[in-house]
């Protein structure tokens, strides 16, 4: 076993982010002594599960502009999306059977439109340009008098391209359709706001920002217009009768508290990581040549990059270089099979620079001496791979003769 001190650069924070000690300590009192079950309204142990629960409702709502009473609590934005698109089917089934959606999302929500396509509905899945943005001309124009929901990704959690959520929102708003935007990426690492931004309702994830696994949450909008749901888990009522099951109180305290550690520093995280990206970006270029950047660097997290380094296979770098840095070569979901990345190849790229792409996914805990390290591991194991390769040799011939 390696010992601590020896763990490899963390640089997977798209994958999922550790639990901030902070959010630790808040949920500890909640597992041991505050065992309590929320729903319990005979004794104190009930009466502070539950006062913490709302504690944690009220962090999450004020940093997206929502009330409490819009959030509803979930296992993660799994299936938050999940109860988003199958409850918004179900319910307005009779205004009209479409939804919209882009070729870029999440598994979990393009799985789920296979599945509701089964049952009848309609899905259109809008392309995406070599950017990684949808198109606005296209998603009006795909808008139809049966559509009932738009579905798109605020932040991509492979290329980490930011959609233009506004604009969206007020398309769906002029056309009274509505808007969704699996936010799990984007959740309090960039601003967001459901009123400014008409967004009707919202997935999020307590493991993508340095809360628990196995949480998540769905705000649902109550007003203006109020969006009514079909349940997909029946049992006790809980959530306003839209998700049974006894909440799980110490993982809701730490996303509780994890959303109000984003939301106060939002500001100078974003500058700080910003600026350690873009320093490992310009680092890259300066000594790594023939590289690419997948997606746009403008409308992007700023925690993320995602390049192809040419005539280098994605999976070989990555077993080059994982003493030193724990990275992947696209998501989570996808790095067990070797088939290139849907996002990826949606950006149109070829599927050998989709082959050698690389996620860098900056944290909260990344130093500009850990991407020092990282960028001297890279620059050794890309050349030596591409020493290695009979192609890039022919490649660096062909491209002297064309010098001489
Ligand atoms: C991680 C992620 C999900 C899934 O969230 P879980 O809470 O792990 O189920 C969905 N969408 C996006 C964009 C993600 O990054």
């Amino acid at each position: 076993m390696m010992s601590p001190v020896s763990r490899p650069i963390y640089l997977d924070n798209n994958a999922t982010t550790p639990v901030d000690p902070s959010v630790l300590e808040a949920m500890l009192p909640y597992f041991t002594e505050m065992f309590g079950n929320a729903a319990s309204r005979n004794h104190i142990y009930g009466w502070e599960a539950e006062q913490a629960v709302e504690n944690a409702r009220e962090q999450i709502a004020q940093g997206i502009g929502a009330t409490a009473k819009e959030i509803i609590f979930t296992s993660g934005a799994t299936e938050s999306n999940n109860l988003a698109l199958k409850g918004i089917a179900e319910r307005y089934e009779d205004k009209g059977k479409h939804l919209i959606t882009s070729v870029s999302e999440h598994k979990c929500v393009l799985d789920t439109c296979r599945y509701l396509e089964q049952k009848g509905y309609e899905v259109t899945y809008l392309p995406i340009s070599k950017d990684g943005l949808i198109n606005l001309d296209a998603l009006e124009a795909a808008i139809r008098p049966d559509t009932v929901l738009v579905s798109i990704m605020a932040a991509n959690n492979e290329i980490g391209v930011l959609q233009p959520i506004s604009a969206i929102g007020k398309i769906c708003t002029e056309h009274e359709v509505l808007f969704h935007t699996d936010a799990a990426q984007a959740f309090g690492k960039v601003p967001l706001h459901v009123d400014k931004m008409n967004i009707h309702l919202l997935s999020l994830s307590g493991h993508k920002f340095y809360g628990p696994k196995g949480i998540g949450a769905l705000y649902v909008r109550r007003k203006n217009p109020r969006v009514q749901l079909v349940a997909q888990m029946h049992g006790g009522g809980h959530e306003r009768g839209l998700r049974s099951g006894t909440l799980a109180v110490p993982s809701i305290v730490g996303m509780g508290k994890a959303a109000e550690i984003c939301f106060t520093n939002m500001d100078q995280e974003i500058a700080r990581t910003e600026w350690l990206r873009n320093y490992l970006w310009e680092q890259v270029q300066q000594r790594i040549p023939e590289n690419s950047l997948n997606g746009s660097l403008e409308d992007r997290l700023a925690n993320n990059l995602n390049l192809s380094f040419a005539f280098v296979e994605g999976e070989s770098l990555l077993m080059g270089v994982h003493d030193t840095v724990a990275l992947s070569s696209g998501s989570a979901c996808t790095s067990a099979s070797l088939e290139a990345s849907h996002v990826l190849k949606a950006l149109g790229i070829s599927d050998e620079q989709a082959r050698s792409s690389i996620r860098f996914g900056l944290g909260r805990f990344t130093t500009k001496e850990e991407i020092d390290r990282v960028l001297d591991k890279l620059e050794i194991v890309v050349s030596r791979l591409r020493a290695m390769s009979p192609q890039w040799q022919a490649h660096h011939q062909k491209a002297q003769q064309a010098v001489y």
